[in-house]
């Protein structure tokens, strides 16, 4: 069966490959932002952020963390499992930045006294919106036990990376999870683990090392992803 496009996001592209439980992912050099209205091409992004996602799976698979993962492919490429993904992402923060500064009121910087976990809908068209645990229930998009669960891994991925990057001079304020119905109706993590959906500041001296360096016009995007690489793993990309 000859392989197909099966999806095409804002950052990846998705393929079919002759294993029905198989699929094979290209990241690419576009970046966008603000519902795909902030859009520019990134020469080497999508080499970094296929790297740096395949060091983060690999490094929680190590940890009792399974995700969809498979192996690399390429450069820009790598294998996964075909899982079904349910349409929340899971946001875990440690730090108050974004979104919830603006929601509570909170400096950015400000370490919150314990993780957090939010939900936010997968859907375009309605903006992501956050969602209480009640819409939740009322769209089904997730049952009780699902919900926990989701909570619960998103806040085993923060245990795993948060000390990891902290030895890397990196501090991780807050991240995006995806997570996908394997076969059995487990939950696997999924998506990607990158500086596109993660915030990094550097420990030292703040500075961004992550999307918002694209999201605020503060330049040097591809060399902060750059660093985060070769400060994860002390090889040059
Ligand atoms: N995030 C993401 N995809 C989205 C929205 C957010 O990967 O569609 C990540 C973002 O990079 C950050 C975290 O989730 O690490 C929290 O983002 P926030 O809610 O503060 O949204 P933003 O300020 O980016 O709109």
């Amino acid at each position: 069966m000859p392989e197909k496009l099966l999806y095409e996001g804002k950052a990846k592209k998705l393929f079919t490959t002759e294993d029905p439980g198989l699929l094979r992912v290209e990241y690419k050099d576009d970046a966008t932002a603000f519902n795909g209205k902030k859009f520019d091409r990134m020469e080497g992004k999508g080499q970094l952020n296929n790297a740096i996602s395949i060091f983060f799976f690999e490094y929680l698979g190590k940890n009792q963390i399974p995700s969809h993962f498979v192996r690399r492919i390429s450069e820009t490429e790598q294998l996964v499992r075909s899982v079904q993904i349910v349409p929340l992402e899971v946001v875990v923060r440690n730090v108050a930045a974004g979104s919830l500064s603006k929601r509570i009121g909170w400096d950015e910087g400000r370490e919150l006294p314990y993780p957090i976990v939010e939900f936010y809908y997968k859907d375009d068209d309605l903006g992501d919106p956050l969602l209480a645990e009640e819409h939740i229930r009322l769209l089904e998009l997730a049952t009780e036990e699902e919900m926990q669960e989701l909570k619960k891994k998103g806040l085993a991925v923060n245990k795993v990376l948060r000390p990891l990057l902290e030895q890397k001079n990196i501090r991780l304020i807050d991240f995006k999870l995806e997570f996908g119905l394997d076969q059995n109706g487990g939950l696997l993590l999924a998506d990607e683990i990158s500086p596109d959906t993660c915030r990094f500041w550097d420990a030292d001296t703040g500075n961004k090392m992550d999307k918002d360096r694209f999201r605020r016009d503060l330049g040097g995007v591809t060399e902060a992803y750059r660093e985060i690489y070769q400060r994860l793993t002390g090889d040059n990309l």
